[in-house]
């Protein structure tokens, strides 16, 4: 099979069916834009099974994403799609770059989620931008960018749901999506749903259980990251 992609966290392999690819998660972990490099023993495996376990109760919810299958501990089929170089960030609570662009308390619980857009570039280090960068980069259609902010909202909802039923509490997250290759004008979530992207606070004692592990030096990531896969599997009865 063809290596078609390396990122910092996975690869991506064609597959023996034209529509689909197979998403390896890597043990690497990166932060700050890249600047900050670790490998974690096992964390390709959990991420991977948090994705699984997380992408399963979406699609049973109605929300369309990119995953087919899980292959093994650290492989996943995908949906072949297109990434839109636009990535969604959804917060909850006040953390991470809100509260160093505004000065705010972390912590500080928002009224409403806010949503924010950033421009996928590695090289510019996904810079915040709005609808009007969106129009004028041409990175989505008006209409692509409404359904963005819908489908963003609905995950919010539902991945705060799961998330409360396991004790954490979902502070924020970022997400990716992408249009299906087999049907372009059909968007789907894709790319991983896992600690590494999203902000989960223990809700009894508010202890951090996602990547600001590794980029505080807090220690015991992967304990973290395995804690939360077991609090998952134990909602959905697999525990
Ligand atoms: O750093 P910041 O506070 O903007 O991150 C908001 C949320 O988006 C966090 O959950 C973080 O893990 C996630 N994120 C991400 N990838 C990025 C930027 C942010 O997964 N490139």
């Amino acid at each position: 099979m063809t290596l078609l992609y390396e990122g910092k966290a996975k690869r991506l392999w064609t597959t023996d069916n034209e529509t689909t690819l197979r998403m390896e998660f890597k043990n690497d972990a990166t932060a700050f834009n890249g600047e900050k490099k670790a490998q974690f023993e096992n964390k390709g495996r959990l991420n991977n099974a948090i994705s699984t376990l997380i992408y399963g109760m979406l699609e049973k919810e109605g929300v369309p994403t990119h995953f087919v299958r899980q292959i093994d501990e650290t492989n996943m089929e995908v949906a072949k799609v297109e990434i839109l170089l636009v990535e969604v960030i959804v917060r909850n609570v006040a953390a991470g770059s809100f509260c160093k662009r505004t000065g705010m308390p972390e912590g500080h619980e928002f009224s409403a989620p806010i949503i924010e857009f950033s421009y996928k570039s590695d090289e510019l280090g996904d810079p915040l931008i709005n609808d009007d960068y969106i129009r004028e980069m041409k990175l989505a259609t008006p209409e692509e960018l409404a359904h963005l902010r819908r489908a963003a909202l609905k995950v919010n909802e539902l991945l705060g749901g799961f998330f409360s039923k396991c004790g954490l509490r979902l502070v924020d997250f970022k997400l990716e999506f992408g249009r299906l290759a087999t049907d372009p004008s059909t968007i789907v979530l894709a790319d991983e749903i896992s600690p590494d992207g999203c902000r989960l606070w223990d809700l009894k004692t508010g202890e951090k259980m996602d990547k600001d592990r590794f980029r505080r030096d807090l220690g015991n990531v992967m304990e973290a990251y395995e804690e939360v896969l077991g609090r998952l599997q134990k909602s959905v009865g697999e525990g």
